[in-house]
C-alpha cells in the first residue's frame, strides 16, 4: 500500500500539468480499485422485503430502490430543466450531502486519517456506487488538496461525454472528507472520468490550511 502510495503521489503531480492518454494508462497501472479486498468494514444485514408494506428493508431500516437507468434519467433531466451549470451544483451538493450523512454513520470506523478512503470506499460498495481508493495528500502553498480515485460510478457507468459526468459522486467524497474535517473545501473538481474514456474516475478537493 505504502509503495502505492507514493507512486500514485508521483502521477498525481505530473496530472497537475495536463491529464493525458499517457498519464492514464501509467496511474491505471498503479491502482487496483480491490486493494480494500471485497469484505465491508461497515457490517451491513441483508436486504429484505416486506411485500405486505411494500418496504424494502435493511437492518431495521427502510430502503428505496431504483434501476441505476432511472438514477441516470434523473440527472438527464435536471440536466435538461436547468441546464449544465446549475445541475452541477445542484447535483454537487446532493452529493454533498449523502457524503456528510455517510461520514457520520461511519464515524466510529474512522480511527485516522489513513481510513477515511477504506470507510468511504466500504460505504460506496455496500451500497452499489462503486468503489474507491485512498485519499492521497498535498499539502502546498497554503492549501491542503485530497485526490481519491474512484471506479464504477453510477454517474459514469456506460456514458460518453465530453466532461466529466459524476457530479453527485464528487459531491459525496467532498462532503465526507468536509464532515471529517469539520470545515467546508474551497474548491473541488472531477479531474478524470470514465465517462471522457479515462479508466477511473478521479476527484479533487482543496481546503485552506
Ligand atoms: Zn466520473
Amino acid at each position: 500500500m505504502r509503495q502505492l502510495e507514493e507512486c500514485t503521489l508521483m502521477v498525481i503531480r505530473w496530472s497537475f500539468s495536463s491529464i493525458t492518454d499517457t498519464f492514464t494508462l501509467v496511474y491505471a497501472s498503479t491502482f487496483n480499485s480491490n486493494d480494500f479486498g471485497s469484505e465491508s468494514i461497515l457490517p451491513t444485514d441483508a436486504i429484505s422485503r416486506d411485500r405486505e408494506k411494500g418496504w424494502v428493508v435493511e437492518d431495521g431500516k427502510r430502503l428505496i430502490t431504483f434501476r441505476l437507468m432511472t438514477f441516470q434519467s434523473f440527472e438527464n433531466r435536471l440536466i435538461s430543466l436547468v441546464g449544465d451549470e446549475v445541475s452541477k451544483m445542484i447535483l454537487y451538493q446532493m452529493g454533498n450531502e449523502i457524503g456528510r450523512v455517510a461520514y457520520d454513520y461511519s464515524r466510529e470506523a474512522i480511527k485516522s486519517e489513513s481510513d477515511l478512503g477504506p470507510v468511504l470506499d466500504s460505504i460506496l460498495s455496500d451500497r452499489g456506487w462503486g468503489r474507491c481508493g485512498v485519499f492521497v495528500k498535498e499539502t502546498r502553498d497554503g492549501e491542503i488538496t485530497f485526490t481519491v480515485q474512484a471506479t464504477g460510478t453510477p454517474s459514469s457507468h456506460e456514458r460518453t461525454s465530453v466532461k466529466p459526468t459524476c457530479d453527485i459522486e464528487s459531491g459525496i467524497a467532498s462532503g465526507f472528507l468536509e464532515a471529517y474535517f469539520g470545515k467546508k473545501a474551497h474548491s473541488h473538481s472531477e479531474l478524470a472520468c470514465v465517462s471522457t474514456r479515462s479508466l477511473y474516475c478521479m476527484f479533487e478537493t482543496t481546503f485552506n490550511q
